[in-house]
């Protein structure tokens, strides 16, 4: 059996970058990179992102950013805003990596740290705004704020970023944040230099909705052509990574396609759309290694079939899938089994 191959268009990635820079400006892209950079491959993305300029990286975690340090050198911000070990920790300081501090407690012991190190922690203090996943609560927050301007002024840290993140789900609901946000980076600049770097919106609150904006702008899904569940096209941006299987057989006149659910293909996405030489036919049946896609005229073993993409054969968005099934595109991608082939085009 041939293997699936996952396509991963460079050109597009860099014109995506371009169009979200150019969407967000003044605001600095920060590239999320979480997931292996949403499936599409941690090197080749920040290779990418690197010759294309971009200076700011999210890489959720320490290890991965330290993952991200060793492929783009020294120049370049990483930012890893999981809670991490205090072996973690030491290796961010010894790396030059951005920490997201999003508890007291983790605050405390990224300080021990530093101290026991002779290191200065760039620190990026995290407000709740409402989602409560991580954040110092707003009545914990001037506490925080204190303890790490006295850790600043003892040369252990500098307290360099506020940032939280919203849900996006509602424009009410940001809007709220937004409120509880710019009161927390008013708290934090009243006790000393005001941080350089505020950032609280992902793609879509990014793209949308300047006016909730920060100074960077922490970008995942539209840098990789992934638009939102519900949400429109967007202007400039296209699909990253298409995934391809083979025709394998053909069997009571249908073709028979080499990937199924084991390869990370969701069996509920049975009855889409898929891309052929022909156009636009239906997925009708995914099994665990192979599917079956309804007929076209002239068909053939070898044939291409089209499962995501960028809709050239027919087929629909990574998004539109993941629509069908109550998710979201990131995670159709990040899906996706290694035997999985990926390809790099220019
Ligand atoms: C994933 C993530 C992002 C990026 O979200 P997108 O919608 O993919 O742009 C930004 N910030 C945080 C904290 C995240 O976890």
């Amino acid at each position: 059996m041939t293997r699936p191959e996952l396509r991963i268009s460079s050109d597009a990635f860099r014109a995506n970058i371009a169009a979200v820079r150019d969407r967000i400006a003044p605001s600095t892209l920060m590239l999320v990179l979480k997931d292996d950079a949403y499936g599409h491959g941690l090197r080749w993305a920040v290779e990418t992102a690197v010759q294309a300029g971009v200076a700011w990286f999210g890489s959720y975690d320490i290890r991965s950013g330290l993952q991200v340090r060793r492929i783009a050198g020294g120049e370049v911000r990483i930012f890893a805003w999981a809670t991490s070990s205090d072996d973690e920790i030491d290796e961010a300081l010894a790396r030059d990596i951005d920490l997201g501090v999003g508890t007291i407690e983790y605050l405390r012991r990224v300080i021990a740290r530093a101290a026991v190190l002779g290191a200065r922690a760039r620190v990026h203090l995290k407000i709740d705004t409402g989602l409560h996943r991580n954040g110092v609560l707003p009545e914990d927050w001037p506490a925080a704020v204190a303890e790490a301007r006295a850790a600043e002024q003892r040369g252990h840290i500098e307290l360099d970023g506020i940032w939280s993140h919203i849900a996006e789900a509602s424009d009410a609901e940001d809007d709220e944040a937004q409120v509880a946000f710019l009161d927390a980076v008013r708290v934090a600049g009243e006790s000393g230099a005001a941080p350089a770097f505020v950032h609280l919106t992902a793609s879509a609150a990014s793209w949308w909705r300047p006016e909730l904006r920060g100074t960077v702008s922490r970008i995942g899904a539209f840098c990789y052509g992934i638009r939102s569940a519900d949400g429109p096209e967007l202007d400039g941006i296209r699909p990253v990574a298409s995934l391809s299987a083979l025709v394998e057989d053909i069997v009571d006149g249908d073709a028979v396609i080499s990937i199924g659910s084991f390869d990370g293909l969701p069996s509920t996405l049975s009855g889409m759309p898929v891309g052929t030489p022909a156009g636009s036919r239906t997925l009708s049946t995914i099994g665990h290694t192979t599917s079956v896609v309804e007929a076209w005229p002239g068909m053939a073993v070898g044939d291409e079939v089209i499962l995501f993409g960028a809709g050239d054969s027919g087929e629909v968005g990574a998004t539109t899938l993941a629509e069908r099934i109550g998710t979201v595109g990131e995670e159709i991608l990040t899906r996706l089994s290694p035997r999985v082939r990926r390809i790099v085009l220019a």
